[in-house]
């Protein structure tokens, strides 16, 4: 019996954890403080474990990743008003990104609403536009069917974000136990498949390309359909292309990958099956100059309202892309069909691909100091486990770092994604290293930075060693956004005035000292500067699998893809060597 006089009573914050376990949510991300608290204690309580963090856009992210990697969303839990607020960047990129998200947002009290309550915001309202499913239960009884309803919300259809307001007076309010009806988990998601008319005439226009191509999206990812594509493919010896987080669903170096070849795969393409993916500015809105003008779209989606977007598709397959691949095979297996090995189409791509290979290799060789971006990675990717998580973000970081970075199993790729968003990384990689420890324990997380993007959540690296996460943190630092200035040309800049006035706005501090970050809350810290240096450093983060370690890479300030190939170019043509 309880001394409490609380016997049979249960508090809201309670009902709100069970309620969430019961619907079989096992992460929670947050910062506590009023009203939310208890929440997160009653979290943990329940089995749910929590992971404080400290920016709640960063905890947001992070959410987000575990609905994406495991099927099943990962709570935010955010404080009223400005915690709300900030939690705002990571649901409208979970939203963008097609990710399922929970949110539960704690909001002043009923009795002063209206009144300039404490951090009162009309926060169901704020939080529509980012969301799915917006909204407050009417009292504590009816928590448990508005969860079940926002867990629903959340995976079934496309994916996406959605939001719960807790008012504070609920989260202490005791009610009856006997009150409160918890609802049965809700059903996976129902798979849908495509009408058989369409499949059909799907495999006939794929039958009769003569450029065909498969694009594969993070939709595939997402829909666990890498048995049956990479089926798909060898069966019909198609060429493939990940989009960036399409990346792993088959292995990036299967012979069928064309990723090396994007730009030419994509202008002469006859026949494209997208698969999970959007044709937008990722992937140039499927429009010419970088498309043929009669490219026939196969275009499979889960969401009706995506098909004809920006092009007029072929043929539509709606439904689960896993399903709908397995569709296709059937077709393909009832009279089989394999596109000729030996077509120009294949000979053309081949032979793009050797030479653009050829040419970040020839990057990658060089040995001049500062190093340049395709050096780093080859070094990087050298070292690193098949089975890693890849996080990555940053301009040229990102997009030279996806090239050389290969991933060989689905959804083991994080990056800024549809939104573009920055400051994604480190919730990642923190959302990546707790899944692993439950499903993979020894499987590691690489976090891949541009210095600019490690600004907007480096705080989070306490949350890395405050949780012993043995993530690799790799800053690959050029003294700015975009690029930056070297010490020298700094202190010379600053001999004209003051930095407000003068310094190009790209410009962060020169030989910024990063790994100090790291090292402040007890992990590794390795500032380096030559490939001896990367390669000593990655070696020794990799073997270390309890402390979390960050390597801070200095590059050529100036460094640019576009300057490296105009670079390339001239060497080529002048015969030049060096
Ligand atoms: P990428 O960034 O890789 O191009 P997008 O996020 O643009 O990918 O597109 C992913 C697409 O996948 C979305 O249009 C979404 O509706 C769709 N999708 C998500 N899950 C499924 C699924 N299970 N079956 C089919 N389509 C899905
Ligand atoms: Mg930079």
């Amino acid at each position: 019996a309880r001394s409490d006089g609380l016997e049979g009573q249960v508090s809201g914050a309670r009902v709100i954890a069970q309620a969430l376990k019961t619907q079989d949510v096992n992460y929670m991300f947050g910062i506590v403080g009023i009203p939310v608290t208890e929440i997160a204690l009653a979290a943990q309580e329940v089995g749910i474990r929590y992971i404080g963090m400290r920016n709640e856009q960063a905890a947001c992210y992070a959410a987000s990743a575990v609905g994406y990697l495991t099927g099943r969303p990962g709570v935010c839990l955010v404080v009223s008003g400005p915690g709300l607020i900030h939690g705002l960047g990571g649901m409208a990129n979970a939203n963008m990104n097609c990710w399922p998200l929970i949110v539960i947002g704690g909001s002043s009290e009923r009795s002063q609403e209206t009144m300039g309550a404490f951090q009162e915001f009309p926060q169901v309202e704020a939080c529509r536009l980012y969301s799915k499913f917006s909204a407050r239960p009417s009292s504590i009884e009816a928590i448990p069917s508005i969860i079940e309803k926002a867990v629903r919300s959340s995976i079934y259809g496309r994916p996406g974000a959605c939001y719960v307001d807790i008012p504070a007076d609920f989260v202490n309010l005791q009610v009856n136990v006997n009150s409160i009806k918890y609802v049965e988990c809700c059903m996976p998601p129902p798979v849908s498949m495509a009408e058989t008319s369409a499949v059909r005439m799907a495999a006939s226009v794929i039958r009769n390309a003569k450029q065909p191509l498969v694009i594969i999206g993070k939709g595939a990812a997402y829909a666990h359909a890498e048995e049956s594509i990479r089926k798909l493919v060898e069966q019909c010896k198609l060429p493939f292309l990940p989009t960036p987080m399409g990346k792993g669903v088959i292995r990036d170096n299967h012979p069928n990958c064309v990723a090396a070849a994007r730009s030419r795969a994509l202008q002469f393409a006859d026949v494209i099956v997208l698969l999970g993916a959007r044709l937008n500015w990722i992937l140039h809105f499927g429009l010419p100059p970088r498309y043929q003008p009669d490219v026939k779209f196969i275009q499979v989606d889960i969401c009706a309202e995506e098909l004809g977007n920006n092009v007029r598709p072929a043929v539509t397959l709606l439904g689960d892309i896993n399903a709908v691949t397995k569709q296709l095979l059937e077709q393909f297996d009832k009279t089989p069909w394999q596109y000729p090995p030996e077509s120009e189409w294949w000979k053309v791509l081949r032979e793009k691909m050797k030479s653009n290979e050829a040419l970040s290799k020839e990057l990658a060789s060089k040995k001049s100091l500062p190093m340049n971006y395709y050096t780093v990675f080859y070094h990087v990717q050298e070292q690193l486990p098949r089975d890693c998580f890849v996080v990555s973000e940053g301009a040229n970081t990102m997009d030279i770092g996806r090239t050389v970075l290969q991933n060989y199993l689905p959804r083991h790729r994080l990056d800024a994604g549809t939104f573009g968003t920055m400051g994604v990384g480190l919730g990642f990689a923190i959302a990546a290293a707790i899944v692993a420890k439950d499903r993979n324990p020894g499987k590691r997380v690489i976090c891949v930075e541009g210095d600019s993007a490690f600004g907007f959540s480096g705080m989070e690296v306490e949350t890395i060693c405050r949780y012993n996460l043995p993530i690799v943190l790799l800053v690959v630092n050029n003294n700015g956004i975009y690029q930056g200035f070297d010490t020298d040309s700094w202190k010379e800049m600053l001999k004209f005035g003051d930095a407000t006035t003068v310094a190009p706005p790209m410009s962060l501090l020169p030989h910024s000292h990063y790994e100090h970050v790291m090292t402040a809350f007890g992990g590794k810290g390795y500032f380096v500067q030559t490939p001896e240096e990367l390669q000593k450093s990655l070696r020794q983060s990799l073997a270390d699998t309890t402390n979390p370690s960050l390597i801070n890479i200095m590059i050529e300030p100036q460094a640019t893809r576009k300057a490296q190939q105009k670079l390339t170019q001239h060497c080529k043509s002048t015969k030049c060597t060096s």
